[in-house]
């Protein structure tokens, strides 16, 4: 029962790794991706109103322009004056301004651009370090920034950006960042698991680049967007950018790269000035959501595989499925739960963790479990069987016993016709003792109690002997009890058990025989041991009842045809016998031809 409980514990912890390892599988992680986007558009809370506003080089902007995408910094230094004057709480600058054009217009441009409040540059990585604005532009800006998003390495999905970036040895915050940064007045202060922001404490780790999940503002109240061309035309327009941070970028769907998708995305995509803007909204909003920690996930595994474990092992039937639906309701609601409160929890790992040890664990006790159960009732069927039959052959002596000492006490009887009843009485109450004495001595050695004698003694003494009381049955059923070289050698151990196991194969080959056949008996040393065998003709056995003789109160169909008593436990004690003389017992048999038994006992030293 031991071993079993071992193997069920050995099973639900093969499957709590097996369910961690798929959750890092690519399809695990797709798998949890797909989850993440479709939480995202089912349940994402009201955002509030935006804090940030895109100033777009939109289709419209790039239509009034000559020179097309060529001249987007003459529209940038066209559109500053404007824009500072409409007072945004901050300005960045989506755009990469690295290189150098004349140096009339890159005087023109820091010129407009210094009107412009908590100016934020942009960076981006390249293979030589940053691509940082040429050093005039940069003069005018209070920070710069990186832009350098995150695809999804599966399924290119922008659903986080690194708050920090190392290239070329130098650091680089997120643009999103810096610019939360100078509009909410606070600096940055950074711990290894945390960044602190103004009002905002970030949990976002160093070693994993410091993530941050972006709360993409839903599709039907999106950040604001006014274009370049608009802002020119239209003085209403400015109004809206007011005490705004303001987003510039290239917006119009023509014209960029630089455009990503996002869990709204459903194969459109988004600019990646817009994603920035986004990512401005969560840190302005505090609206964050981060991942469970790796040990929140394998304790989640782990407590599932040992709540079905402890389901299946503790109840059954209808009450151990309703639990095991219970949990199973419970995780696959558990991600939709997680996500309310800001959590992202990965949905494969539980799935098949969940699954995968209610099945095990179900199999298991069905299988296994149920199959021990029912083989132990059998046993216990056998045993009372068995205890029918002692029973009964305990009656025939008994009788005997009873009825001449009766006579005895009530008749006068002859000196003769007494002795002979003396006689009878002396010889059933041996029997029937010996018949208890071998009920409790199967008992007492298959507990370990029996006190084994380990004297030097002569191995052909024990075969013949036992050959010579099993002699008579042989001859009643007209069986040739064959001796084939019986030879000398010293064993070691309890003569008495050995020959009572000796006894019983003799005895079983001849009571599994029909008459007219012969039990061949050969005993000799051979390789350090001796092989006792003992070969009958008779009734055989097939492989599966082979299996279980040496079982206590076994018996084969066969062997109850026969119409033979039988207790089904003198081969369990046999075995016993053997393995305590630390010897080996095979088998051979085929139905219907016959038996061969062989007991390899090693040979004493001297
Ligand atoms: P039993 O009291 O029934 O003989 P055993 O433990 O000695 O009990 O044997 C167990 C079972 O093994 C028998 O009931 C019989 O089915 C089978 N068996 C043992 N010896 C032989 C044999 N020589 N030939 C065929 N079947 C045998």
């Amino acid at each position: 029962m031991k071993a079993l409980w071992g193997a069920y514990a050995a099973l639900l912890t093969a499957v709590f790794l097996v369910s961690v390892a798929a959750g890092w599988t690519t399809l695990g992680l797709q798998f949890d991706n797909d989850v993440y986007d479709f939480l995202f558009r089912a349940s994402n809370p009201p955002a509030g109103a935006p804090s940030s506003v895109l100033l777009g080089i939109d289709e419209e902007t790039l239509r009034q322009t000559r020179g097309g995408v060529t001249a987007i910094r003459g529209i940038l230094a066209k559109g500053a004056g404007r824009l500072a004057e409409a007072k945004p709480a901050a300005v960045v600058v989506d755009i990469i301004l690295a290189d150098k054009h004349d140096d009339e217009a890159d005087a023109a441009l820091a010129a407009a651009l210094a009107k412009l409040p908590n100016l934020v540059l942009s960076t981006d990585i390249t293979r030589q370090g940053w691509e940082d604005p040429i050093p005039v532009l940069r003069a005018t800006a209070a920070a710069i920034g990186h832009v350098h998003p995150i695809p999804d390495p599966y399924d290119n999905v922008v659903r986080k950006i690194s708050l920090e970036r190392i290239a070329g040895g130098q650091r680089r915050f997120a643009l999103a960042l810096e610019a939360y940064r100078l509009a909410s007045g606070g600096a940055i202060t950074e711990s290894p698991s945390t960044l602190e922001v103004g009002p905002v404490s970030i949990h976002a780790p160093r070693e994993t680049w410091r993530p941050l999940w972006i709360r993409y503002r839903p599709p039907d109240s999106p950040v604001p967007h006014v274009g370049f061309a608009e802002l020119a035309r239209d003085p209403a327009a400015a109004a809206k950018l007011a005490g705004k941070v303001v987003f510039i970028g290239v917006t119009a769907q023509s014209a960029t790269q630089d455009r990503h998708m996002t869990p709204y995305s459903f194969g459109q995509t988004m600019a990646g000035v817009e994603i920035n803007a986004n990512a401005y909204e969560t840190l302005a909003g505090g609206r964050f959501i981060q991942p469970v920690r790796p040990s929140v996930e394998l304790a989640s595994c782990f407590v599932l595989a040992a709540a079905a474990g402890a389901i299946f092992a503790l109840t059954s039937g209808w009450a151990a499925w309703l639990l095991a639906g219970l949990v199973l309701i419970f995780v696959h609601a558990a991600p939709a739960i997680a996500w309310s409160q800001g959590w992202i929890l990965p949905y494969a790992p539980l799935l098949s963790a969940a699954w995968l040890s209610i099945v095990a664990a179900a199999s298991f006790q069905h299988f296994v479990v149920r199959r021990n159960l029912v083989r132990s009732e059998a046993e216990k069927d056998r045993y009372q069987r068995a205890i029918h039959f002692v029973a009964h052959e305990m009656k025939t002596p008994l009788t005997a016993i009873q009825g001449s000492s009766e006579l005895m006490g009530r008749y006068k009887l002859t000196e003769e016709k007494r002795a002979e009843m003396a006689r009878m009485i002396n010889s059933e109450s041996k029997r029937l003792g010996s018949l208890i004495r071998t009920f409790l001595d199967v008992e007492r050695l298959s507990e370990g109690q029996i006190e084994m004698k380990r004297e030097p003694f002569e191995a052909r003494e024990v075969v013949e002997t036992s050959m010579a009381r099993a002699a008579p049955l042989a001859e009643r059923k007209g069986i040739e009890l064959r001796a084939a070289g019986i030879e000398p050698a010293l064993l070691r151990g309890d003569r008495e058990l050995l020959e009572y196991a000796v006894y019983n194969l003799v005895n079983n080959a001849i009571k599994y025989s029909p008459s007219d056949t012969a039990v061949t008996v050969s005993a000799a040393p051979e390789a350090g041991r001796y092989r006792i065998s003992v070969a009958d003709q008779g009734i055989g056995m097939d492989e599966k009842e082979l299996k279980n003789i040496f079982r206590k109160f076994y018996r084969t169909k066969r062997a109850e045809a026969t119409g033979e008593a039988g207790t089904g436990i003198g081969l369990s004690i046999v075995d016993q016998i053997v393995m305590l003389h630390g010897g080996r017992m095979d088998v051979a048999s085929e139905p219907g031809k016959g038996s061969r038994f062989t007991i390899a006992l090693p040979l004493s030293e001297k």
